[in-house]
């Protein structure tokens, strides 16, 4: 089968290349893959800048597709069965974090196109018991969405205390923040959202999606008009993972606010404790999902509460991966997602 694979550590060492079709052990499925998008993550592993990985690895984690096989011992599921995967593709389940349905912090976890072969394939081989078929009224592409998503679910839903009458800054208007944003208003606030002159494209599409403000963080009024906007924002979400945008929202939240990490810094960070202190700001994070978040995902998706498909910008086959992998780099659109189907 053809795949996508990062052969060695260093930076790019990635290529399109025939290799053996997994064989599902008897708790596994194999799942044809319809689609699978590109992730901040698969990039981190492509520029070997940040997240850590098992070379020779298969890219791609955020993965829809069909059971193709099923092993022995797996009940419950059908071949034919549309399917979207959990991305975890072992964690020990003895840990104080398994135990305490917090598996994104596992030390031993590793995932699909990391610590283990990906999706960014014709075939992928995951644990029968991460499955989930996908909704009705959602198509391969958007199902595509669901694991990001579900980490905006797990942001929104735990790291914060919205209520609808807060103002709620989110700054950076990624695929990310264009699901939390969405996320967000199902809480009923008031969302400004944040970016820069090169995101004039992914501000258009905030304010489709609900944003009631959108800003360019260059502008000079920027810092005033957010705080002047209803009050100031209670809580704000950091999705870009950009050094001046943490320094920006930090200085925005008035007292008592809350600042959450959502977009994996690339730089160290500094903080003014300072202002923490002063302010009593409530600083938090929060990393990947937990598995209790796909159910409510997927209820949100089937629901018809989350627009995905408005998120997705461009389609690739696999065979021009480099052309996703760049316009994800340099910023053109919002969500790029490989269609399998497409072929080479
Ligand atoms: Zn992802
Ligand atoms: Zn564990």
């Amino acid at each position: 089968m053809f795949a996508l694979q990062k052969y060695a550590v260093g930076e790019g060492n990635v290529r399109l290349t025939e290799v053996e079709r997994p064989k599902p052990g008897s708790k596994d499925a194999l799942i044809k893959v319809k689609a699978c998008g590109i992730c901040g993550t698969d990039i981190h592993i492509y520029k070997d800048d940040a997240f850590p990985f098992k070379p020779p690895v298969i890219l791609g984690h955020e993965a829809s597709g069909v059971i193709e096989e099923l092993g022995a011992d797996v009940d419950g599921l059908s071949i034919g069965d549309p399917v979207i995967s959990e991305t975890y593709y072992y964690t020990c389940g003895e840990c104080v974090y398994c135990k305490t349905g917090r598996a994104n912090l596992c030390e031993a976890r590793y995932s699909i196109g990391s610590g283990a072969d990906g999706a960014m394939a014709e075939y992928v081989k995951v644990p029968a018991k991460n499955l989930h078929l996908i909704p009705k009224n959602i198509s391969f592409v958007e199902a595509a969405l669901t694991e990001p998503l579900t980490c905006c679910v797990h942001a929104v839903f735990e790291k914060a205390t919205l209520k609808p009458s807060d103002t709620v800054l989110l700054s950076g208007p990624g695929a990310i923040g264009l699901l939390c944003l969405q996320v967000v208003k199902l809480f009923g606030c008031r969302v400004v959202v944040t970016g820069t002159k090169k995101d004039e494209e992914r501000l258009e599409i905030a304010r489709e999606l609900g944003a009631d403000l959108t800003l360019y963080a260059e502008d000079s009024d920027t810092l005033r008009r957010v705080r002047e906007f209803h009050g100031g924002p209670a809580t704000a979400f950091e999705c870009s993972g950009a050094v001046p945008a943490t320094e920006f929202c930090l200085e925005t939240l008035p007292k008592g606010g809350r600042y959450v990490q959502i977009g994996l810094p690339a730089a160290p960070t500094p903080v003014d404790l300072n202002s923490v202190a002063l302010k009593e700001l409530t600083i938090t994070g929060a990393f990947a999902t937990k598995p209790i978040w796909w159910l409510k995902t997927i209820d949100l998706m089937s629901e018809g509460k989350i627009n995905l498909k408005r998120a997705i910008t461009d389609i690739y086959k696999l065979s021009d991966w480099e052309k996703g992998f760049q316009d994800h780099i340099s910023g053109k659109g919002v969500k790029h997602v490989f269609d399998i189907e497409l072929g080479l």
